[in-house]
């Protein structure tokens, strides 16, 4: 996990005023937000599919034991080593160990969340073995040295002219234009020695097919067919949440998560992997490791986040989310962000160091309604809300506020005359119709203007409307 010593509040601050930030986020955002709803528009069993998708993952988790255990054997049958990693520290431990006993001294990466979630590029620099990064958006942000800022789109907080920069010091040679075809090629030159010559690939899964014992991995650009195929070793490190019963089940997902995530109908590359390379075959590794990781995710069985366990990592909720489209993937602090991440983040690391994340949910309910695997993302957010303020994580000033407000609250008589004191109060604050700034309430009117009261309270009209009817 990436993260940062600024609090959420200084994160999200130095991100809106970052206008190029904004900038970036405005062109992916709005991009993936026209592609799914035209991809959606042009397939009418749109809702139907959800449902079975849901479905899918409600069963698989029931029966995650089940179907674990299933995989496992298969995977075995087909030659694969299976290795199961209780947590990041145990998952990062395995994954260097096989680098090292194989002596490696160079690795090429595919894109993998889960690697992020678990630690694993500072783990393989620990250990002095070199990652290569084969994704275009993670090569982008390796060069910057930046943490992905989107699941999909790690590199979304940079612009063309910011990468054109980055290739430009980082390549060598150095792209000979700055238009994005010339930028893929230097890109490709770059990375296509580093693919012929790693002594190992590690790739991500986005779904393990427990009766086959096959990985899968959906990419655009070929990156992880390369990574997985070329090395002597590839190891997929995967959730254990990334379970499906059978292929046709990966297929009723990712109908899903390609229109979901950039509103295709289907990625380029869909490869499983079950396997390494058998005798006959022409390619393929000669070793395949699949570490298997839990890292909260039992916990989150027995809990309320327990449906977060559908996530198929589409992004959509990060794509409509208001707040994340002002402030962007970097402010949310850990490897997940949006909507998704401040469901998980918590439960990865803590919520003693993520309660804002929470909170800075407007509940518009937008991520809800375009999760394919239908996660009531505001709800989980709620209750991270309920849980911060039982386990006493909320500030003295809100604890106080509210306790306040509950006394108040209780006694009619008493709250009616603080509202019309409240109201006369703020009428003082306003100026040509707006307020603009309330003391000890910066943290709303630095950002936006309240409108200011005007006429009578609620209250004053009901009575008025109580009194007229008993006169007629
Ligand atoms: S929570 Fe839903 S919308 Fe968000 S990434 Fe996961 S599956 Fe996609």
């Amino acid at each position: 996990m990436h993260g940062s010593k600024l609090s959420f509040k200084e994160r999200a601050n130095a991100a809106l005023a970052d206008s190029t930030l904004k900038l970036a986020i405005d062109r992916t955002t709005g991009n993936a937000e026209r592609k799914r709803a035209q991809a959606v528009s042009a397939f009418p069993e749109f809702e139907a599919a959800r449902g079975r998708g849901r479905a899918i993952k409600d069963h698989v988790i029931a029966n995650l034991d089940h179907y674990l255990e299933m995989f496992e054997r298969n995977a075995v049958a087909s030659g694969a080593k299976v290795h199961w990693a209780s947590d990041d520290a145990e998952a990062r431990a395995i994954v260097t160990r096989i680098c090292l006993d194989a002596n490696a001294k160079m690795v090429t990466r595919a894109k993998s969340m889960l690697g992020e979630e678990i630690g694993l590029p500072h783990a393989l620099a620990d250990a002095g073995i070199e990652r290569v990064e084969t994704d275009l958006a993670e090569h982008i942000i390796q060069l910057a040295g930046d943490p992905p800022s989107h699941i999909v789109w790690p590199a979304m907080h940079r612009t063309r002219e910011q990468v054109a920069e980055l290739f430009k010091a980082g390549h060598n040679p150095p792209p000979a234009a700055d238009d994005p075809a010339t930028m893929v090629q230097s890109a490709r030159r770059q990375l296509r020695t580093k693919f012929l010559t790693a002594d190992i690939g590690i790739s991500g899964s986005n779904f393990l097919v427990a009766d086959t014992g096959a990985t899968c991995t959906v990419t655009n650009e070929g990156n992880a067919e390369l990574t997985t195929t070329l090395p002597r070793i590839h190891i997929v490190t995967a959730g254990i949440e990334k379970l499906v019963p059978s292929t046709a089940h990966a297929f009723a997902l990712l109908r899903l998560l390609v229109r979901s995530a950039t509103g295709g109908e289907l990625t380029q590359y869909t490869t499983f992997h079950c396997g390494p390379k058998r005798a006959g075959d022409a390619d393929g590794p000669e070793e395949m490791h699949i570490v298997l990781v839990d890292n909260g995710r039992t916990r989150m069985l027995a809990d309320e986040f327990r449906e977060m366990l559908r996530c198929i990592r589409c992004g959509a909720c990060m794509n409509h989310c208001v707040v994340f489209r002002q402030i962007g993937g970097h402010a949310y602090g850990g490897t997940y962000p949006g909507p998704m991440g401040a469901v998980l983040t918590p439960v990865l690391s803590g919520l003693a160091g993520s309660r804002d994340l929470a909170h800075a949910c407007t509940m518009n309910g937008r991520c809800a309604e375009v999760c394919p695997v239908e996660i009531p993302l505001p709800t989980l957010l709620r209750a991270w809300r309920v849980r911060s303020w039982r386990e006493r994580f909320e500030p003295g000033t809100v604890v106080a506020g509210i306790a306040m407000w509950a006394q108040v609250a209780r006694r009619p008589a008493l709250y009616r005359l603080a509202s019309s004191i409240g109201v006369r109060a703020l009428r003082i604050f306003g100026r040509g119709g707006w307020i603009s700034s309330i003391p000890l309430a910066g943290g709303w009117t630095n950002y936006r203007d309240l409108p200011r009261p005007s006429g009578r309270t609620f209250m004053e009209q009901y009575r008025a409307k109580r009194a007229k009817e008993n006169r007629s």
